[in-house]
C-alpha cells in the first residue's frame, strides 16, 4: 500500500521534472467524476444590475458563457432530486400542471409584489440560459413545493434530513482588533454536481439594496447572503415537533430570505420581516425549522427557528456563533430529539460533532479575543483545530470540513466573510483551508452596470460553439 503510493508519487515527480506531456496526459474521451474533491479556487463572479428580469437575464446570459450546459446539467440534477421517492406517484408532466396553483398560493402568503419581483428575475435566468422557466423553477422553489405542495395531495415525503454541516460566527466589539463587526458563514455540503456549482454575483437591484452573495448557480441566493448594511445566513437546525402547515408560514424561504436582505436596513428590521410573514427555516430547501442569522454593523442576531417559536441565542461579549444543534433550552420541547446513531461497537450522539465544532470554533475566538480581524476571522473559518483532542485533526468535526476522510461526499463547500464598515466580503469556493478569498467590494451602481454590461458585450461578439 505504501509502496504504492510512494511509487505514484515518484511518478508525478518525474512528469514534473521532465515537463513531458506525453507520458501524463488527461484523456477527454473517458468519463470522469465531477471530482470527488469539489469545485475550489477562485470562484466565477457574475454582476447584474437593475430591474428583476433584466438583472435575470444577465444573471443567465453569464452562467451560459461559463458553461453553456451548466443550468441545463444543475436543473436535470435538481429535477432528479425532487423526484426521488416519489417517481411512481406523480409524473413530471404532473408535476408541472401545478405550478401555476403553487405560484398563486405563494402569492396569497407572501404577498403578489415580492412573488412578482423574485419569480421575474427567476424568468430572466431563465431566459439568459435558454433553459425553460419551469426548469429554473424547480432549481429555486422544488424543495419547497414537493414538500408542502405536492405533499398536500395525498403523499407523505420526508423531510431534507441532512442537518451535519455549517458554522456560522460573528465577531465585534472587544473581540475585534478595530471594534467593528465581522461576520462568517461556511456551507457545509454534498460536494458532489450540482452542489458544488456556485457562483458569486454583484448585484444592484433597481429597488432596495446592493447585494453580494455566492450561491448555488441559477438560485437567488439566501443561504449566505450580504446587502451593504445586512448579511443573513442560514443553518440547518433539527425536525421540528410542529407540523408546518400547508405552505409554511412565510412560504418558500429561499425567496423570504432574499427578500429581506435586499429590503432590511437592520438586524432588528430583518428580524420583524421574518415575524411579519410568520416565517421559520434557513434556506431554500423544503426545512421546516433552522438558525437564522442576521447581522449588521451594530448587532449580530442568532434565532433559533421552529414552526412554533422562535428564540434567540443570547449574543457573548463581543461574540456569538452556531452550527446545528438546538442551544436554546427553550426550543428543546419544539424539536425531536435525535436518536443516537449506531456507530462500530457502540452509540453516539447525533449532535456531537455539531457540539464538538461549536466548542472548537468558540475556543479559537476566546483565544483570539481583542486581536480579531478579517484575517482572524478568516484563519477560524479555515481551521481544522479540535477542541476534543486539543490539536488540528482533519479527521475531526472542525470549521472547515473534510466528508473525504470519512468515505462522505461532504464537506465545506463555500465560505464567506463579511465587514460591513468596510463594505467588502470575501468568499472561498470548497475547503477555505485550500481555497483563496475573493475580495468582493460593494461598489457604485455606475460601476456594477459597467461590469454587467462589458460582460454581456463581451459575450454577444464570441461565435456560439455548437
Ligand atoms: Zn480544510
Amino acid at each position: 500500500m505504501r509502496s504504492s503510493t510512494f511509487r505514484v508519487l515518484f511518478c508525478l515527480l518525474f512528469v514534473a521534472v521532465s515537463g513531458d506531456a506525453q507520458i501524463a496526459k488527461v484523456d477527454e474521451s473517458l468519463p470522469r467524476l465531477d471530482a470527488l474533491y469539489p469545485a475550489r479556487g477562485p470562484i466565477p463572479v457574475i454582476y447584474a444590475y437593475g430591474e428583476p428580469y433584466e438583472r435575470g437575464v444577465q444573471i443567465g446570459t453569464q452562467l451560459r458563457a461559463f458553461d453553456p450546459d451548466i443550468v441545463p446539467r444543475m436543473a436535470a440534477a435538481r429535477w432528479d432530486w425532487v423526484m426521488t421517492g416519489i417517481e411512481h406517484e406523480i409524473s413530471r408532466g404532473e408535476i408541472l400542471e401545478l405550478i401555476p396553483d403553487y405560484l398563486e398560493a405563494i402569492e396569497e402568503t407572501m404577498g403578489k409584489d415580492i412573488v412578482d419581483e423574485y419569480i421575474g428575475e427567476m424568468r430572466g435566468v431563465a431566459d439568459g440560459a435558454q433553459v425553460p422557466f419551469n426548469d429554473l423553477f424547480i432549481v429555486n422553489l422544488g424543495g419547497h413545493y414537493r414538500k408542502y405542495f405536492i405533499d398536500e395531495r395525498g403523499h407523505n415525503l420526508s423531510y431534507y434530513n441532512g442537518a451535519d454541516g455549517c458554522s456560522s460566527i460573528a465577531v465585534w466589539g472587544k473581540a475585534t482588533k478595530d471594534g467593528k463587526m465581522i461576520a462568517s458563514h461556511n456551507c457545509d455540503w454534498a460536494r458532489n454536481f450540482p452542489n458544488n456549482a456556485h457562483a458569486a454575483v454583484v448585484m444592484h437591484p433597481a429597488n432596495g439594496n446592493p447585494l453580494i452573495y455566492a450561491a448555488p448557480i441559477g438560485t437567488w441566493g439566501s443561504h449566505h447572503i450580504a446587502s451593504d448594511r445586512l448579511f443573513v445566513a442560514g443553518l440547518a437546525l433539527g425536525k421540528p415537533k410542529a407540523k408546518p402547515r400547508y405552505l409554511m408560514p412565510g412560504g418558500p424561504n429561499g425567496m423570504l430570505q432574499r427578500w429581506i436582505v435586499q429590503y432590511a436596513n437592520s438586524a432588528a428590521e430583518a428580524r420583524s420581516m421574518l415575524d411579519s410573514k410568520g416565517g421559520v427555516g434557513d434556506r431554500g430547501y423544503a426545512s421546516p425549522s433552522g438558525n437564522v442569522v442576521y447581522v449588521d454593523e451594530n448587532e449580530a442576531m442568532y434565532l433559533q427557528t421552529a414552526p412554533d417559536k422562535i428564540g434567540r441565542i443570547p449574543n457573548e461579549d463581543g461574540y456569538n456563533l452556531v452550527t446545528n444543534h438546538v442551544v436554546l433550552d427553550e426550543m428543546r420541547s419544539h424539536f425531536v430529539q435525535r436518536k443516537p446513531q449506531a456507530v462500530g461497537d457502540g452509540f453516539v450522539d447525533p449532535e456531537a460533532g455539531s457540539i464538538n465544532r461549536r466548542q472548537s470554533e468558540k475556543f479559537l475566538i476566546e483565544k483570539n479575543y481583542g486581536n480579531l480581524d478579517v484575517k482572524g476571522v478568516i484563519d477560524i473559518m479555515s481551521s481544522h483545530y479540535d477542541i476534543s483532542s486539543g490539536r488540528d485533526n482533519i479527521f475531526a468535526d472542525t470549521a472547515c470540513q473534510h466528508g473525504e476522510y470519512k468515505g462522505r461526499f461532504s464537506g465545506t463547500n463555500l465560505s464567506t466573510v463579511v465587514k460591513l464598515s468596510e463594505k467588502s466580503v470575501w468568499i472561498a469556493l470548497g475547503n477555505p483551508c485550500v481555497s483563496p478569498y475573493t475580495k468582493l467590494t460593494f461598489t457604485s451602481l455606475e460601476e456594477v452596470k459597467r461590469a454587467a454590461d462589458l460582460a454581456m458585450k463581451r459575450i454577444a461578439s464570441t461565435p456560439t460553439q455548437q
